[in-house]
């Protein structure tokens, strides 16, 4: 077992903790960073990222990261792969184990930045697919789908984004939309409503999936409870699930407020949360705007409380 000690521990290593930490080690604190199951967080599985500003061209998520991470290095951000598996919040400095214990931090300030993970539907089959042909990442999974007809559930930006690219390899792609319309921005409901590879099913939602050893297909209803209610199959190969995120907030317990969803509660327009010296930051406690460029400028804010914080109360 190791042991470490900082004035602040940032966990996640999305936007919004490269930024902390870059903010952090400038402010010479010293920060440490944990950079959990997925280094680099969502980013690491999005295609282009058009929305940054700073990227006139755009840029692709892992290039994106690697540049914020490039940019915490070069300050000196310790930067620890692993993953926290327990916190202790109820006294300073706060205790926080890595990796069931092999590693242990005290930290006089915490900035979580754990981010938000894919949503399912709860179907059984998905379990029974998963890796077979059910996925939540396009990105990550759309390569072995080429020339095979594939589905996308969802009809937000991260459906049509998914879509999009998978229209790019798939031999099809239908979108399975429970309402009569997307809910993404007009622009990407423009590129999916005139890609000619993708079909849009509205008011359609998905029964359970099907498939001898690999995923097959799909059954769907359509106008579920109403008169023109149908039942019908199609032939997929890959089954995506683009339907939201959960927070990643499960390793905190009762050690910090959670909203009903799970989200991290923050009070007024800082990144303080329920315990003091505690400081949540991007889509951890973000249901709403969910962006890269709002996870990083709450980084920021999260790492200027973390400082003022340490001054107000240890006097440096
Ligand atoms: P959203 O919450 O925006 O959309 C989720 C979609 O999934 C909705 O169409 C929703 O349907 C549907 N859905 C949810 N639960 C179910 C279910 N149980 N069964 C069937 N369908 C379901 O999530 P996103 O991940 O798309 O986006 C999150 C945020 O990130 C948004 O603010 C978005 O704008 C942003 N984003 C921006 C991008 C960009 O600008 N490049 C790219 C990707 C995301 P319903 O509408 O009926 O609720």
């Amino acid at each position: 077992m190791s042991e470490l000690s900082t004035k602040c521990l940032i966990i996640g290593s999305g936007p919004a903790g490269y930024t902390a930490g870059i903010y952090t080690s400038r402010a010479n604190l010293s920060p440490i960073l944990i950079d959990g199951s997925q280094p680099g967080g969502q980013l690491i599985t999005t295609t282009d990222v058009e929305n940054f500003p700073g990227y006139p061209e755009g840029v692709s998520g892992p290039k994106m990261m690697e540049d914020f991470r490039a940019q915490a290095a070069r300050f000196g951000l310790l930067m620890l792969s692993g993953e926290v598996t327990e916190v202790d919040f109820s006294k300073r400095p706060f205790t926080v184990k890595v990796n069931g214990g092999s590693q242990v931090i005290t930290a006089d300030t915490v900035i979580i930045a754990t981010g938000a993970a894919a949503r399912y539907l709860g179907l059984p089959d998905e379990q029974k697919y998963l890796g077979m042909g059910v996925s939540a990442c396009a990105t990550c999974d759309g390569f072995f789908f080429r020339n095979r007809p594939v589905a996308v559930v969802g009809g937000g930006d991260t459906a049509c984004e998914e879509a999009e690219y998978l229209s790019h390899l798939a031999s099809k792609v239908y979108m399975i939309v429970r309402k009569d319309y997307l809910r993404a921005s007009k622009y990407m409901q423009a590129k999916v409503m005139d890609n000619p590879k993708i079909e849009v099913l509205f008011n359609t939602q998905t029964v359970s999936l099907f498939g001898e050893e690999t995923l097959e297909g799909a059954h769907l209803v359509s106008h579920k409870g109403t008169e023109n209610e149908s039942e019908f199959d199609i032939a997929v190969e890959g089954f995506f699930l683009a339907i939201g995120h959960s927070p990643n907030t499960a390793v905190f317990g009762d050690a910090i407020e959670l909203d009903e969803q799970g989200y991290i509660v923050t009070r007024g327009k800082s990144t303080a949360t329920s315990v003091d010296g505690v400081f949540a930051a991007g889509d951890v406690a973000d249901p709403v705007y969910q962006q890269a460029i709002s996870a990083a400028g709450s980084g920021c804010r999260a790492a200027l409380d973390a400082e003022r914080f340490i001054m107000m109360n240890m006097g440096d």
